[in-house]
Order: structure tokens, then C-alpha cells, then sequence
């Protein structure tokens, strides 16, 4: 096991004084920088800086950083979950490292793809078929990770095909654990 304690810190941002989104810190007591390469290939749509020892991963509207020392997540509800959160980072951190040798450490430095950029690519006929509104919301959905292009059906019928696989070049780029 890589992390076996820290230090939970929770708060609402001092910028925010009073908001009801929490943010929380695990202070670590191990350098956690060698799995992040793991991490980085393990975590779909993650954000590795090689240079700067951080991987940042957007999951469910949650923004989460990974540094040597320390893991930190914002945009929680309340106490709870962002204890659970933390707990469930930390148990990704460990189980990645435990297969490492079954991962291929991935060290590029991916660039997030812009909502326009994917937006291109969609159908554009806003049929609403995904829950979204528009092609454009589902695009900005897309990039937060909070939609897959699995739920746009005619993006799934072969008129799109060839959009379908750029856009799986840009979006799914890496395989997402368990
Ligand atoms: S299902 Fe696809 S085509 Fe229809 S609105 Fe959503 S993104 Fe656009």
C-alpha cells in the first residue's frame, strides 16, 4: 500500500466565505510522484504536467489534484463527501500503484479539449436525444466528463462514423479504471 495515512483537511474556500461547496486536502506522508505517469494513463481525461509533479482529473462536476504530497478535491457538498471522496482518491491511488506492473505509465502532457473544438464534430441538430439542450451543452458536458459520446445515439449510426472516431480520438483517449 503507497498511502497508509495522512492528514484530512476540509474548509470552504476563504474566497467563498460561507458557500455551501466544500473543498478538502489529504496531507500525505509519502511522495505519491511516481504513480502519476500510472495515474495519467489509468484516469480517463486526467491532465498531467510532468514538469510541475501534478495531475489534475475532472469527474462529476468534482475538480481533483494530485501532488507529490498531497491530494485535493473542491466543489463538494458537505463534510461527508468530501471525506468520501478523499477516501475513495486514495484507495485509486493505491490499487493503481499495486497493478503498476500491468499499466503503461503514460508521461505525455494532454491538453483538454475545448468545448468549440468538439462541438465541431457533433451532429449540430440538436435533437436532444442526450438530455442536453443543445449539441453545444452536451460538448461542454463532454469536456467536463459528465457525459460520454455514447449518449448522443446519432452519433452511433455509421452517417457519422468518421466523426465519431475523431472525436473518440479526442475525448477517450485513455481507458478509465475499474
Ligand atoms: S443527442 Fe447528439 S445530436 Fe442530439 S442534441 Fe445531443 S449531442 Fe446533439
Amino acid at each position: 500500500m503507497l498511502i497508509d495515512d495522512y492528514d484530512l483537511e476540509l474548509f470552504t474556500p476563504p474566497c467563498h466565505p460561507g458557500e455551501e461547496k466544500w473543498s478538502a486536502i489529504a496531507r500525505l506522508k509519502v511522495d505519491i510522484s511516481e504513480v502519476l505517469p500510472y495515474l495519467n494513463a489509468t484516469l480517463r481525461g486526467a491532465v498531467y504536467n510532468q514538469a510541475a509533479q501534478a495531475l489534475t482529473w475532472k469527474k462529476g462536476g468534482r475538480n481533483t489534484a494530485f501532488h507529490p504530497y498531497k491530494i485535493a478535491a473542491s466543489n463538494l457538498n458537505d463534510r461527508t463527501e468530501a471525506e468520501q471522496i478523499i477516501q475513495g482518491l486514495i484507495k485509486t491511488v493505491n490499487r493503481t500503484w499495486e497493478n503498476r506492473a500491468e499499466i503503461e505509465p503514460n508521461f505525455e502532457q494532454r491538453q483538454r479539449p475545448t468545448p468549440m473544438a468538439l462541438f465541431k464534430l457533433l451532429p449540430n441538430i440538436n435533437c436532444r436525444q442526450c438530455g442536453q439542450p443543445t449539441c453545444f451543452t452536451f460538448a461542454l458536458k463532454l469536456v467536463a466528463n459528465q457525459q460520454k459520446l455514447e449518449d448522443c445515439p446519432p452519433l452511433l449510426t455509421p452517417e457519422y462514423l468518421d466523426r465519431l472516431t475523431q472525436l473518440q480520438e479526442l475525448v477517450i483517449d485513455a481507458p478509465a479504471i475499474g
